[in-house]
């Protein structure tokens, strides 16, 4: 097989869509797999949709992701520049070249006359299409005498460059997901491949580049399919062998209707961008979210592609060794929001507990909390198995580093009995004579003093909960006040019960 060169090929638009991101993704795998090459090349050469930050952004990314990249704008390589923008002199020549074979023409039709143009085939009840059907009716240098079109672009009068769809006839194109696709020649325009500010448009760079970049497979999205007639038709026109094309299946929106896009994120509650966004209209990111890398490619790399068999988990060696493009599907594949968080606890739980310590102890300076790694690993193991993100061990975990302030009146109600007080108080002192504050020396002697007593445990232990946590939540009762100490469980015990037994009084 020739050398596998792959390139992912994002334009600088604003953040990068997580549809982007898995485009990125199945190039890494199918370049990785291969022994190939992952080029990242960035097509800015629509000037006025170019955003600040962006380039930067999609880098972040795919770093964040562990998606490496052999040749690109910052690792520089032996087709450099990689940013299209840069390329810029490249371009010229080659809309040149199909000028002089007769492939392409120079048009200078004015924006009011393509209105114009478009407003009575609309009339006419058809849609425009800037083809053979109105070509000699347009100002363009096939409709008119040499010495005038030459003149015009003397006098610096406006022009781009069109290709001349061939007419009546069928282009067949290939298509390594989709198959063999033909598509009639007069249902296509005459693409503007250059335009009057000396820069080209997508199709002329892109189908250059991948040709001087010696692509051997273009993997995009689904979304340039209809370019595909058009970029065959161009590699025809300069003589010049194809690459394989594969076009990847549309990521849709969690009900299946249409194409997931970032309002669905925004209406619910998930984002549709690997990082935040900061510019402009904000937007949430995975990784802002908690979301673990490892988690978020393993999500990613499922939707479109399947490995044949029920295996869900995958590390990205996995997915390097598993992946095809021959399993990537052909219909768009449903974003599960709540499918997301579920790769993300199988890999919270695969963390070991001084790992997700180290992370929790993050989370909690910033509300100024410091607690030392070996105390939050205790706390972390408690409470691990119900959590989702690390963000979550606080939900779980909150009392454990503030006294209740409130109780729930709900549990207050139905827990708190008339002796609750007299037993709690009674309970203080047990726990007060002590020596060894561990859950196991708590625990039996707690124990026993019921058992001694004849009361009932439930009732006890619900009151004494009520009291350490504020409501009826959290893991075992003796686990918890082993992690407060001695001192803050006797405070919580004299807190609690002055507050609920005056409230019940
Ligand atoms: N610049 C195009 C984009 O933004 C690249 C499409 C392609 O890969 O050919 O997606």
């Amino acid at each position: 097989m020739q050398q596998v060169r792959v390139r992912f090929a994002p334009s600088p638009t604003g953040p990068l869509h997580i549809g982007g991101v898995r485009t990125a993704l199945y190039n890494f795998l199918f370049a990785r797999k291969n022994k190939g090459t992952f080029i990242l090349r960035i097509e800015d050469t629509d000037q006025g949709r170019f955003v600040e930050g962006a380039e930067e952004y999609i880098i972040e990314s795919l770093k964040w992701c562990g998606i490496t990249i052999d040749e690109g704008i910052k690792e520089g390589g032996p087709f450099s520049p990689y940013r299209q923008s840069e390329r810029k002199e490249i371009y010229k020549q080659y809309a040149d070249y199909l000028i002089s074979t007769g492939a392409a023409y120079y048009a200078f039709d004015t924006p009011g006359q393509l209105d114009q143009a478009r407003s009575e085939a609309e009339n006419e009840g058809c849609a425009f299409l800037y083809n053979a059907s109105v070509r000699d009716r347009m100002q363009n240098s096939l409709s008119m005498p040499e010495a005038k079109w030459k003149t015009l672009i003397e006098q610096g009068v406006p022009f781009v460059v069109r290709y001349k769809m061939p007419l009546n006839e069928d282009i067949h194109c290939d298509d390594l997901i989709r198959g063999h696709i033909v598509v009639h020649s007069d249902t296509l325009d005459d693409k503007v491949l250059f335009k009057s500010d000396g820069m080209p448009t997508y199709h002329l760079a892109n189908v250059v580049d991948d040709h001087l970049m010696e692509i051997s497979h273009v993997i995009r999205g689904e979304e340039w399919l209809p370019s595909l007639p058009l970029h065959f038709a161009l590699y025809r026109s300069f003589g010049w062998d194809r690459p394989l094309f594969a076009h990847l299946p549309l990521l849709l929106k969690p009900d299946g209707k249409g194409k997931l896009s970032k309002r669905d994120g925004d209406k619910m509650g998930f984002p549709v961008f690997p990082l935040y966004w900061p510019y402009g209209e904000t937007a949430k990111g995975y990784r802002e979210e908690g979301y673990y890398p490892e988690a978020f490619v393993n999500m990613l790399a499922l939707l479109g592609w399947n490995p044949g068999t029920e295996k869900e988990i995958f590390s990205m060696e996995e997915l390097i060794d598993s992946f095809s493009i021959e399993r990537v599907h052909k219909a768009g594949s449903r974003f599960d929001p709540e499918k997301a968080k579920w790769f993300n606890h199988h890999y919270l739980q695969q963390r070991s507990n001084k790992q997700l310590a180290i992370e929790f102890r993050e989370f909690l300076r910033a509300k100024g909390f410091h607690h030392d790694i070996v105390e939050l690993e205790t706390l972390v193991g408690l409470v691990k198995e119900r959590v989702n993100f690390v963000k979550d061990i606080w939900n779980e975990t909150d009392f454990f580093f503030r006294a209740p302030e409130t109780f729930d009146q709900a549990v207050v109600k139905k827990r708190w009995k008339s002796e609750s007080p007299v037993q709690l108080m009674e309970l203080r002192q047990i726990l007060n004579d002590i020596p060894d504050f561990t859950a196991a020396a708590t625990e039996a002697a707690v124990k026993k003093w019921i058992a001694q007593k004849n009361y009932n445990i439930g009732d006890v232990m619900n009151a004494f909960r009520l009291v350490l946590v504020g409501a009826s939540r959290g893991p075992h009762i003796f686990d918890i006040i082993a992690w407060l100490g001695k001192d803050e469980t006797l405070k919580r015990i004299e807190r609690g019960v002055s507050i609920i037994g005056n409230t019940t009084s």
